[in-house]
């Protein structure tokens, strides 16, 4: 008569992705005995990249473990700082501000507004990027390698949020923006010829993106950047998440 249930135990960190009903304390799952610890987690609304350790009585298990009547399962997040072989990043469509503001502390950041799910998860694969999005239903596609929720509406909030998530190594003044380029220094005089002339007077170090030829200096865009990086560096130092 009484189906087969397992309570679930939900880390404060994921509880923004279950149902509002849900979020206060223990979720009880009913079980069918064909589906796994993975697709019960999932099922709540979490993404399994957002999941850190999965523990069934207080013992870690797979996600492919079939849950069983009477079972407690807890749901770690992701533990901070994930490490990652390399620090490369994609951005899905609704984050190229979040894009600019990665290449602007000079994480590697791909991106393409008109990227459809498929291409953005092949470029993904493709490149060992870890795809970036605030799109839930991206992160449960199977083909995927390696995604990441990204937290916060605005834009300097998805930014601490990834760099206080991958610790990724900064590199202000080392990557185009626009296009993601690497930038070099290049000789004033090669450049002299593009320069506004209030620049060419004021401004020594030049630096050039090596894709997109697009030329730089450290004028007004300096402070901005130091402003937003510094922030994002001062918040991941301290561990805040908001
Ligand atoms: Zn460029």
């Amino acid at each position: 008569m009484n189906q087969a249930q397992a309570v679930v135990l939900i880390a404060a960190e994921l509880r923004l992705f279950l149902r509002p009903g849900r979020r206060g304390g223990p979720v009880a799952v009913a079980l069918d005995g064909t589906c796994s610890l993975g697709h019960v987690v999932e099922s709540l609304g979490v993404p399994l990249t957002e999941a850190g350790r999965l523990l069934v009585n207080g013992e870690p298990a797979a996600p492919g473990y079939r849950p069983r009547d009477g079972d407690v399962v807890t749901v770690e997040a992701v533990r901070r700082p994930q490490e990652l072989a390399a620090a490369r990043f994609v951005p899905d469509v609704h984050l190229g501000t979040l894009a600019r503001r990665l290449r602007l502390a000079g994480v590697d950041a791909a991106y393409a507004n008109d990227a459809g799910d498929d291409a953005l998860i092949g470029q993904a694969n493709a490149g060992r990027r870890v795809l970036l999005t605030q799109d839930r239903g991206l992160l449960r596609r199977r083909a995927l390698w390696m995604g990441a929720y990204v937290r916060g509406a605005r834009p300097d909030d998805q930014l601490r949020d990834v760099l206080d998530r991958f610790r990724p190594p900064l590199a202000p003044w080392t990557r185009c923006p626009p296009c993601n380029g690497p930038l070099a220094p290049v000789a004033k005089a090669a450049v002299a010829a593009v320069l506004p002339p209030g620049t060419r007077r004021t401004y020594q170090a030049f630096s050039r993106c090596r894709d997109c030829g697009q030329v730089y200096w450290h004028g007004a865009h300096s402070k901005r950047l130091e402003q937003i990086i510094g922030s994002a560096v001062r918040a991941a130092d301290t561990g805040a998440t908001e």
